[in-house]
């Protein structure tokens, strides 16, 4: 165990078989056949999980709905105090649990802190938040009248969430959804359970230790079929789901027809624009990062290149030489670049992608293909590759969950945009330049038509202080920071009528 696995396991509690339903601290046996948790940087089973089934599904659902009665009286800053101790267990258990993202999502270590640093973040985010959840006053067209409007707790939130971010997005939902005074319901994703188990047993504890019912800080655990569970469940107003399009589209239409909320962060196809007004170096480490790091699973990843004629040889030759330099081996060890991807099926996914890029036309320029041999006995590793190809390849619209990325060329601005914005997604995109012209026309009305826009910085890594999420196919969802709070209220407006008269709104004349 050179990397430490046990101990950490150990330290956040995880046990060789778990129980996947949670009320809070108190954990249920469902009985029901397990999830094995497989790493994917060594093919090792770490734990297993059971799933919840539809009667405990159940004790789960009527424990929060008698959690949300009190829960949402608790007054906000106060529900920001516990937030906060939430946040500092965190901190505690940083290196644990990043280890953990790690080892069984096959991110790097790195990149594995960086998400619970993130958790730590909207956890101190929601904290300031708690005493900032503000209405508008309006100037009533009556005399002797007021109005104003109020944000209240909407109810039992359900969090599903994807395998790439285990962890920071149930923390972006919980922590924004607590401090609004709504209790949460999470069902993590089957391929990443055990992270999911560790957070609940951080986060139920601090809820305990200041007498807070069980409840307010719920976990389920399975595949899709729980997450039908709760889609159609019309005592959960709000469900928030992560992944992708296609769960999305079935997530939208089950919540929709229940005249729900559903809030959606999908899958994304982004772009980097290079621009003969960038700075190279910087060009060139942006799209690296954003096209191999996490082994091309995160749905910022940057999946296609757009690059302006004048220097587009001399970015393909910079990148395959950079691409050339990767090391590719376990997440955990610091010397490595590139991780596994997260199961076999998902390199199966991604050499689908590079035949079909072959067969649409698309010309290699840095080969792929998977790794075997020692170190990579587990299967999932892949070579990070990339293919010349056009805009309308059918798997060039698609978002390939893996590191294949695709050079394109344009001559103006105006053409790369276009090229930009036409695939059915719109999460993040970016532009790499100098020019202020061109950056300003990349931000305008007739710019980027994705969520996430950005400047000399490639399309992943955002920051939780801005609302996150994306346009089109991406869902159109927003989370974590800005005003992404008020998706977990409901908003009231009030008119208080202090006058002796009874005047109707709009002059109307109604006498007896
Ligand atoms: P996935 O769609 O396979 O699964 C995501 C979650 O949805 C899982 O918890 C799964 O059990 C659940 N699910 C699947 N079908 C469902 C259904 N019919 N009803 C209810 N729940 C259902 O996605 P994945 O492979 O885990 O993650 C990768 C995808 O997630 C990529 O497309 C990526 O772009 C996307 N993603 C988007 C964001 C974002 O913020 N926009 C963030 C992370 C990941």
């Amino acid at each position: 165990d050179q990397f430490g696995i046990q101990e950490s396991l150990k330290r956040l509690g995880i046990k060789p078989e778990n129980s996947g339903t949670s009320t809070g601290v108190n954990w249920i046996d469902s009985g029901e056949a397990s999830i094995s948790s497989f790493s994917p940087a060594d093919g090792t089973l770490i734990g297993k999980v059971q799933t919840t089934n539809q009667e405990t599904y159940e004790q789960v659902i009527s424990q929060a709905q008698v959690a949300f009665e009190s829960w949402r009286q608790v007054p906000a800053p106060q529900r920001g105090e516990i937030v906060r101790e939430i946040g500092n267990a965190l901190r505690e258990k940083k290196a644990d649990l990043g280890k953990l993202v790690s080892y069984e999502m096959g991110k790097s270590y790195q990149e594995g802190l960086g998400e619970v640093q993130e958790m730590i973040d909207i956890c101190d985010f929601a904290v300031g938040l708690s005493r900032q959840l503000y209405g508008l006053t309006m100037h009533s067209e009556r005399p002797g009248h007021r109005m104003y409007e109020q944000w209240h707790a909407l109810g039992i939130i359900a969090i599903i969430s994807a395998f790439n971010f285990p962890v920071a997005v149930w923390s972006w939902n919980a922590a924004l959804a607590w401090v609004c005074g709504d209790v949460c319901v999470w069902k993590p994703s089957e391929k990443a359970p055990l992270s999911g188990i560790a957070c609940q047993l951080i986060a139920g504890e601090i809820f305990e230790k200041h007498g807070m019912p069980e409840g307010i800080c719920t976990l389920v655990m399975g595949d899709y079929k729980v997450g039908e569970m709760m889609s159609q469940d019309s005592r959960i107003p709000l469900v928030s789901a992560t992944g992708s399009t296609r769960m999305g589209k079935l997530v939208g239409q089950a919540v929709g027809g229940r005249l729900g909320r559903s809030l959606l962060e999908l899958g994304g196809n982004n772009a980097i624009i290079i621009t003969e007004n960038a700075d190279m170096d910087m060009a060139i480490r942006g799209a690296l990062f954003g096209a191999v790091g996490t082994a091309g699973q995160r749905c910022t990843s940057t999946r296609r290149l757009i690059i302006q004629e004048n220097v587009y040889e001399e970015v393909k030759s910079r990148l395959a030489s950079a691409y050339s330099k990767l090391v590719i081996g376990n997440p955990l060890d610091e010397k490595n670049h590139v991780g596994p991807v997260i199961d076999k099926d998902a390199v199966d996914m991604y050499l689908a992608a590079i035949e079909k890029v072959q067969a649409e036309g698309g010309k290699v320029v840095v080969e792929g293909g998977v790794l075997s041999g020692a170190g990579y006995e587990s299967g999932c590793y892949v070579k990070p590759a990339i293919y010349e190809a056009e805009n309308q390849f059918e798997i060039v619209q698609h978002e390939t969950f893996a590191p294949i990325l695709y050079l394109m060329k344009y001559k103006t601005l105006a053409e790369a945009i276009a090229i930009q914005n036409s695939v059915p997604q719109g999460l993040s995109s970016a532009i790499m330049t100098t020019n202020m012209r061109e950056a300003e026309a990349f931000l305008s009305v007739a710019g980027s038509d994705c969520g996430i826009a950005n400047v000399n910085i490639g399309t992943s890594g955002a920051e939780i202080g801005g609302a996150f999420g994306g346009e089109k196919e991406t869902g159109g969802g927003r989370e974590s920071g800005s005003d992404a709070w008020k998706a977990y209220m409901r908003r009231q407006t009030n008119t208080i009528n202090y006058s002796s008269a009874l005047p109707l709104a709009q002059g109307i004349k109604f006498d007896i």
